[in-house]
């Protein structure tokens, strides 16, 4: 099976189901923080956004525009990027929908299984005892709220 941890399958609970596949993220590590958070070889520094919203960023060695640093730009400073800006490069907002026509991956799909492994599956709530609880607790939300 082809590994598919960036694939998800979104069904409407009538049998019509939607793949959609994400791009690859960029593998790089990013200054003393997480995993870059841009497509799989893309251009202009890595990044990543720390817990406390500031922007980090090393050096790209595929994109010579750069040269030698890594840092970290607090929100406020003049030259901090907002994650606004990099949603365009961000690997999630990258992604391609096509429709499930094949009768066989259909089938698997009504089965909870899917063709690649680590692929997902999201389909809506239909259980009628499900449904009860999600809005029983709802009814007490907004309960509280008032
Ligand atoms: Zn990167």
């Amino acid at each position: 099976m082809k590994k598919g941890a960036n694939i998800c399958y979104y069904g409407n609970g009538r049998s019509h189901w939607i793949r959609r596949e994400w791009k690859p993220q960029c593998s790089e590590k990013v200054f003393f923080y997480g995993r870059c958070q841009g497509v799989k070889g893309h251009q202009g520094v890595h990044w990543c956004y720390s817990p406390s919203g500031s922007f980090q960023w090393s050096d790209n060695d595929d994109d010579p525009k750069h040269d030698g640093a890594a840092g970290s730009t607090p929100p406020g400073h003049k030259s901090y990027v907002a994650p606004v800006k990099m949603d365009k490069h961000y690997y999630l907002s990258h992604f391609t929908d096509t429709e499930v026509t094949d009768k066989g991956i259909l089938a698997m799909l009504e089965k909870d299984k899917t063709p690649e492994r680590d692929a997902g599956i999201n389909r809506p709530v239909t259980d009628k005892r499900i449904i009860a609880a999600m809005k029983a607790r709802m009814g007490k939300a907004h309960r509280r709220r008032a």
